[in-house]
């Protein structure tokens, strides 16, 4: 029977829940699923991952190395189990999209990435030309690195599992990397990865005052998360981690509101998915209409306090 090893994102304490999207993926990829979480002082992250139903192991590495989810560090880890495995899955978030490619290159096997469904084993699709078409791509080698995109599978139940937990020796630190510093930012808001409502702002804000006063009051309403077109971001309205899109985000939400951006193709491959999109944008021929359930041509500036108004 075949296995796979689903690369566990946490905190040390939880796990995050593109790993639930991933061992979805993995259950449809393989007979069994095993979740690794490597960590610091970590047993917390462990034993949530062992309450995930549809896992049935969790192997356990917990080391100074670790704290910090360095992927030189946790690349080494995984390397060091890979060989019991027919697939290793990685979220495709920023920490998976570092750390599977490190993972592929030491085994020296091809990886798939950004996979949207799985047809068998070793054959899955994935999205290519910003979304405009979907490859099915058959993987050949023994071991198959998949990042897997959170919004095309379902989140496994975070209860209701029983698995074994195993403790495994940890790897030595890799002294290829160290760790410098972070710079979090708190919000109040949801996360944008996962927010069921998101109300993403584009160029036509014009500065990053008027981005804040817009959309902040409808995002607060609406209890939304806040986003943004590469636009916004490269004009400094928004903070990078806004953006949505080919080079940022992939969302997929309850409900998308757009207020003036204009649709490009990079910017639909981020939210095109979303189930509700609605858009405010004044030019009528602006692509974003072409993919909107609701369409409002209006100037952002009076629609969107009024819907603020009116919700
Ligand atoms: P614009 O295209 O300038 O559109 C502004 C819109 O606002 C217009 O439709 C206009 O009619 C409308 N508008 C103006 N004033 C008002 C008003 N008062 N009320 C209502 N509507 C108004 N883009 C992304 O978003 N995400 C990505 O990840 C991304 N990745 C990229 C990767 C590559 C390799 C490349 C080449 C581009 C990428 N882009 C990305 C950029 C993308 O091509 C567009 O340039 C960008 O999405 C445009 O942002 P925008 O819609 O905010 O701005």
């Amino acid at each position: 029977m075949t296995t796979a090893l689903v690369i566990a994102e946490h905190d040390h304490r939880s796990i995050r829940s593109a790993t639930l999207n991933a061992i979805t993926a993995a259950r449809q990829a393989a007979g069994e699923v095993h979740v690794l979480v490597a960590g610091w002082q970590a047993s917390d992250a462990a034993r949530a991952a062992a309450c995930i139903a549809g896992v049935s192991q969790v192997l356990h590495a917990d080391a100074l190395p670790f704290a910090d989810g360095l992927a030189e560090n946790l690349a080494a880890q995984v390397i060091a189990v890979a060989g019991a495995y027919s697939h290793l899955v990685f979220a495709a978030t920023a920490a998976g999209k570092n750390l599977a490619p490190r993972v592929a290159a030491l085994l020296d096997v091809a990886q798939v990435s950004d996979v949207i469904r799985v047809l068998s084993a070793d054959t899955f699709e994935r999205p290519i030309y910003a979304g405009n078409a979907i490859a099915t791509v058959q993987a050949l080698d023994a071991v198959r690195v998949l990042t897997v995109r959170g919004t095309a599978f379902e989140a496994a139940e975070a209860h209701g599992g029983a698995a074994d937990i195993k403790t495994l020796a940890a790897v030595a630190d890799a002294g290829l990397s160290s760790f410098v510093g972070r710079e979090v930012t708190r919000s109040a808001r949801p996360d944008l990865s996962t927010a069921r409502i998101v109300v993403a702002g584009g160029r036509a804000l014009g500065s990053a005052e008027k981005f804040n006063e817009v959309l902040s009051p409808l995002a607060d309403k609406l209890g939304a998360a806040l986003g943004a077109s590469r636009a916004a971001v490269d004009a400094g309205y928004a903070p990078n981690d806004l953006q949505v899109g080919q080079t940022g985000k992939i969302v997929a939400p309850q409900l998308y509101v757009a207020a003036g951006i204009s649709g490009a193709i990079q910017h639909l491959a981020g939210m095109k998915d979303s189930k509700v999109i609605v858009a405010i944008n004044k030019d009528p021929e602006a692509p974003i209409f072409q993919i909107a359930d609701y369409g409002l041509e209006a100037d952002l500036f009076t629609a969107v306090p009024a819907l603020c108004q009116a919700s």
